[in-house]
């Protein structure tokens, strides 16, 4: 008798441990499982049990949105690598930053997948991010690509990654815009950021340069931008972010 609730005693205790350590995984809607068990979306180390080798699976990398008039081409398709970490963004954001990859163009699933793949190794294994820097990258073929996602913090704007969401376009855009495509792609982006409440409807956006001393998003895409109507809005939410010159429209190279 006594053994019996010894051994009570004892599983309960290893299903506290369990479920116990296992909710940071299922509060962000994984699943603990065993790893060499099939996952469909993609494995995140450090949020389950260490009992064995168990790890979280994520079926999806974020909500599953469906956006009508873009399309967005998933991780799985372009042949992304799990993150080495992950930290999550409080919806909605109020900032959206335009970046280009300054790399090669690309117009076909194929060639885009290929360029993706290699920013997301240069981004993990030189630069020494856990991912891929930006939240979605728009190609010449007018697709978008999941990068972290609507739910992620992403490395791509230096001061203001916990607050924003950073659109990519994927080549050189000094010289050059993106086709017509590439730019509807990413208005229709975030039109369909703003229907699924990941990013307010009165948001601010900037380039890259507006913030940092660099020449991203490409001079050509820069002057684009300028003209759209979010760009640099003089929404008081700006200010509380403290180190942009309040009574000045420009903003350029204060960086954080
Ligand atoms: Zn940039």
């Amino acid at each position: 008798m006594k053994l019996i609730l010894l051994q009570s005693l004892f599983w309960m205790f290893v299903f506290h441990r369990i479920m116990g350590e296992d909710s940071g995984c299922q509060l962000r809607g994984g699943k603990c499982q065993k790893d060499n068990l099939h996952c469909s979306g993609y494995y995140v180390n450090g949020l389950c049990s260490s009992y064995g080798s168990r790890r979280c699976c994520f079926n999806s990398r974020t909500d599953p949105i469906s956006c009508t008039e873009v399309k967005i081409v998933s991780r799985s398709d372009w042949g992304a690598v799990p993150p080495t970490n992950v930290s999550y963004l409080k919806p909605p954001v109020d900032l959206v930053f335009i970046h280009h990859t300054d790399t090669q163009s690309c117009s076909d699933l194929e060639s885009c997948s290929k360029i993706l793949r290699s920013i997301q190794y240069f981004h993990m294994h030189v630069r020494g991010w856990a991912d891929i820097a930006y939240s979605f990258l728009v190609g010449e073929d007018g697709n978008a690509y999941e990068g972290r996602g609507w739910d992620l913090i992403g490395s791509h704007t230096k001061g203001y990654n916990d607050r924003s969401l950073g659109f990519a376009f994927i080549g050189n855009y000094s010289i050059h815009l993106p086709p017509a495509t590439g730019l509807s792609a990413a208005m229709n982006l975030i039109k369909c950021g703003i229907e699924n409440g990941k990013i307010t409807p009165d948001y601010c956006m900037y380039g890259h340069r507006d913030v940092r001393d660099t020449s991203c998003p490409g001079e050509a895409l820069y002057r684009e931008i300028r003209t759209w109507t979010h760009y640099n809005c003089t929404d008081s939410t700006l200010f509380f972010m403290g180190n942009l010159r309040s009574g000045t429209r420009s903003i350029h190279f204060i960086k954080p």
